[in-house]
């Protein structure tokens, strides 16, 4: 007898399927909508009836537009025999590898339960002797600065006070947020147009991420980051000079020590255009910049980039957060950078092997205060701007952040999901249903770039108002008062090493 579709896919899969719609046959009106819009095939029409056919990944499109509601999706209980030491997650991995011989591709962050501690900190307010202020009735201001910010203000007794040195070039954002580079490419155009909006709306920054800047997004260029990865794709002077600040890329959260992965078949002709590569082939960043070897090398790249944009916007670094950041980032600031971007290693990405993603790296938490630290030790922290990314999931992530170290934060997967991403964890398959890590255009039509960007714009807008509340409570009246203010942040954590390492206090302790 003919084996089905369905049942050839099981038999490649070999693991059990993890998820399973179901759907209510006695509401379901038979419209097929659900069937159609599942990019994953995980549903058929058989018989008149909507059935399950394998390969569900939970990215809950079916559930979002099936007019009956009458769709769930479950979660299928282990159907391995347990056992905690070859849990289910690691024989998944094995017979995957034993099938395809091959190295496991994943995307979005970790999935591994790994202590989180932004969650195992709380912040102080402020009670009797250092009153709060009314974010309602007075000003608490969130304005960030962006930019080197060099100099130091002289008193002059003869005259106005003034500034020792060029500070060079700033920007002001409304808020302490960035959205993280989404390249197109990794994403969808109408994705990446909905996140340029969002920054133009909001008065931020966003990252180009290494692709390139489509010539539609030039009217963002003053809100965007152009980046210079190590496949330099569609970087010309132009177009660096056309936006707001250029970020070198050395490194990501996601896959530290590595290149990034755009498979051929999402070169399509517009990424092609974009990325100035030919239609169809792979789009691979080698792992190191083939020039910088050293923090020397490091330094005549930022001085030529510093000089083909004619010293009128800021340049900065990206790293990923490694073991001996801090003394990296000392050594960035040395080489001249205007701003210093570090991502933990529970950042996303549209493609990276598990391995890396789950197993190499610092969390964030630890790598800002360690830089923090580093900096004001050496002198330099009054010279860079720090961006802190690799998870920042809400405002109370944001605001410990902040008070860890950082100026600002770089978010990307919590904008994604205001745009609809459910974090299935499919990207690098380039068959989002949601028409956001796509290239397909039937699915890439889904995502109406006002719709998603005005969720964007809510979601930012919403942490901004969150910032001041808890600013106003803790009686600071401007977002700067609290960078590396970690005095105001206690540790409850299992961990009073990681809390020493912080600088931050155990609860309990109180100040001085
Ligand atoms: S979308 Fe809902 S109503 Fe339409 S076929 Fe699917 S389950 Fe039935
Ligand atoms: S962008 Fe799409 S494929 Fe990627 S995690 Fe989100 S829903 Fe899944």
């Amino acid at each position: 007898m003919a084996q089905t579709e369905a049942v050839k896919r099981r038999m490649e899969l070999e693991a059990p399927e993890r998820f399973m719609p179901v759907i209510d046959a006695s509401l379901c009106k038979r419209c097929r909508k659900c069937v159609n819009e599942c990019s994953y095939r995980a549903l058929d029409f058989v018989d008149g009836n909507v059935r399950p056919a394998g390969g569900c990944v939970a990215c809950g499109r079916c559930i979002n537009v099936c007019p009956a509601h009458c769709i769930e999706i479950r979660q299928i209980p282990s159907q391995f025999p347990p056992h905690a030491n070859f849990n289910e997650r690691v024989r998944r991995a094995i017979m995957s590898q034993a099938s395809t011989g091959g190295v496991l591709l994943t995307s979005c962050g970790t999935d591994i339960a790994y202590p989180v501690m932004f969650d195992e900190m709380v912040l102080d307010a402020a009670q009797v002797t250092n009153p709060a202020i009314d974010p309602l009735r007075e000003v608490v201001e969130t304005r960030t600065y962006v930019g080197g910010r060099k100099g130091r203000l002289r008193v002059n007794e003869k005259g106005p006070p003034y500034l020792d040195e060029d500070p060079g070039p700033i920007i002001a954002m409304d808020m302490p947020i960035m959205i993280g580079h989404i390249s197109l490419g990794s994403v969808s155009y109408n994705a990446q147009k909905a996140l340029f909006m969002a920054a133009k709306e909001l008065n931020i920054l966003a990252g180009s991420g290494e692709g390139g800047l489509h010539r539609d997004f030039l009217p963002y260029a003053k809100n965007v980051v152009s980046e210079i990865a190590s496949g330099r794709f569609g970087v010309t002077g132009d177009y660096l000079k056309s936006t707001a600040a250029v970020e070198i890329k050395i490194g990501q959260g996601a896959k530290p020590g590595h290149g990034g992965h755009l498979p051929g078949e999402k070169v399509s002709a517009m990424i092609s255009q974009t990325r100035m590569i030919p239609l169809g082939t792979d789009a691979i960043s080698p792992y190191p910049h083939h020039d910088i070897y050293s923090i020397e090398d490091l330094q005549q790249l930022i001085s030529v980039v510093k000089e083909s944009v004619e010293y009128k916007v800021p340049v900065g670094v990206k790293i990923a957060a490694v073991h001996n950041v801090g003394a990296i980032a000392s050594g960035i600031v040395r080489a001249g950078a205007d701003f210093i971007t570090i991502d933990g290693f529970r950042g996303g990405t549209g493609s990276t092997p598990r391995i890396i993603r789950d197993h190499v790296g610092l969390p964030i938490e630890v790598a800002i205060s360690v830089v923090d630290q580093r900096l004001t030790k050496e002198g330099l922290r009054n010279r860079v701007t720090v961006f802190a990314g690799g998870s920042i999931r809400s405002s109370a992530d944001m605001i410990k952040a902040i008070a860890l170290g950082a100026d600002a934060v770089m978010v990307c997967t919590a904008a994604l999901v205001a745009m609809g991403c459910r974090v299935c964890q499919q990207c690098h398959r380039g068959m989002c249903s949601w028409g956001i890590a796509t290239q397909r255009e039937e699915l890439a039509s889904r995502l109406n770039p006002e719709v998603a960007s005005a969720r964007v714009v809510r979601l930012f807008r919403s942490w901004n108002e969150e910032l001041k509340e808890i600013l106003g409570a803790m009686g600071i009246d401007s977002v700067e008062s609290l960078v590396g203010n970690r005095d105001r942040l206690r540790y409850f954590g299992p961990n009073s090493k990681i809390a020493e390492i912080m600088g931050v206090k155990h609860v309990g302790e109180g100040w001085g």
